[in-house]
């Protein structure tokens, strides 16, 4: 197979059903946001031996590579919409991997209903490298900002934090991944349906993507706040209390609920502590004395 029929055979029909990819036989795709809406890209690269073992099913890989940016947009109030794939692989081309790959897109581009527009292919003389643009659209106006949060604001979080941590390292020892932790760490579930529910609602939002302790300092400096958090909150379901704040790979949403709407907060979601004036960003143990948290978190460089 050759760069032209791996368009062709295994591209191609992932774009079918989106008349604006234009079955990918142009330069480009040709794209208009559903009216009085905005679009919201993100993207994200997948690099083998950084973000990937290799030895996974190519269909993992695939489904993870898309959810990282499907949990960006998640995080925005964005629904989910189409996507850009861009590629190296190492020469000769693995029919069965890239077919494996393309089967695991397909899957998620129905459960997410997304298709593919279009994207690049080459060759490496190095490991597998996979990007992927993701877009989505808000109502004009409605996206939800790391900025917005403001002091007093309760701060809640979706699902449990620090499996996914835990989960590599299983994986590291050989637990299958049919495990409840593992399965976390290879696919991810962007949590697209809370983030609808989070627009006009939150005042701040982001997904925890590198560590609750890192990111909630992130939303912290981009709404010039300050944070208490209890770590007795923090919802974890079989992690220690340093994987939930510092193990990356979580995918869920970390938010600011103004307190007049705290009667709002969706199912699933659990208040872990409040925004503050100042910049401090500070973690309690049950009797009110700082944790120390290490900055922790991932960081590439
Ligand atoms: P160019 O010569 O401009 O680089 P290509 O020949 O690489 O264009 O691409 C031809 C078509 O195939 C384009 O529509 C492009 O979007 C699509 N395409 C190439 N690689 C991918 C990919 N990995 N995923 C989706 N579409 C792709
Ligand atoms: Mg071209």
């Amino acid at each position: 197979m050759n760069e032209f029929e791996l368009i062709e055979r295994c591209f191609r029909p992932l774009a079918a059903d989106f008349p604006g990819a234009l079955e990918l036989a142009d330069d480009a795709a040709l794209l208009s946001p559903p009216p009085g809406h905005q679009l919201v890209v993100s993207a994200d690269m997948l690099n083998e031996g950084v973000h990937f073992l290799g030895s996974e099913d190519p269909a993992l890989i695939a489904r993870k590579a898309l959810r990282v940016n499907l949990s960006d947009l998640a995080a925005k109030g964005a629904e989910p919409w189409c996507y850009f794939l861009t590629l190296a692989i190492p020469a000769p081309l693995d029919e069965v991997w890239i077919t494996r790959f393309c089967e695991g897109l397909a899957e998620d581009q129905r459960e997410f209903g997304i298709a593919l527009l279009g994207g690049d292919t080459t060759s490496t003389i190095g490991k597998i490298s996979i990007s992927i643009t993701a877009l989505g659209h808000v109502p004009e106006g409605m996206m939800l900002r790391r900025s917005g949060g403001n002091p007093g604001d309760i701060l809640c979080v979706s699902g449990t934090l620090g499996d996914a941590a835990e989960g590599l390292r299983l994986l590291r020892e050989d637990t299958p991944p049919s495990d409840p932790l593992v399965a976390r760490y290879l696919l991810p579930q962007p949590r697209t349906a809370l983030g609808l529910q989070l627009r006009g609602l939150a005042s701040a939002a982001m997904d925890i993507s590198d560590g609750l302790a890192q990111d909630l300092r992130h939303l912290c400096r981009a709404s010039s706040v300050g944070a208490v958090v209890h770590a007795k909150s923090i919802p974890r379901a079989g992690a220690t209390l340093e994987q939930a704040l510092g193990g990356g790979d979580d995918y869920e949403i970390l938010f600011a609920v103004p307190p007049e709407k705290i009667g709002s907060i969706p199912e699933g979601c659990t208040r872990i502590g409040r925004l503050t004036e100042g910049e401090e960003v500070a973690v309690l143990d049950a009797v009110g004395v700082k944790i120390p948290v290490r900055l922790a978190g991932w960081q590439h460089f």
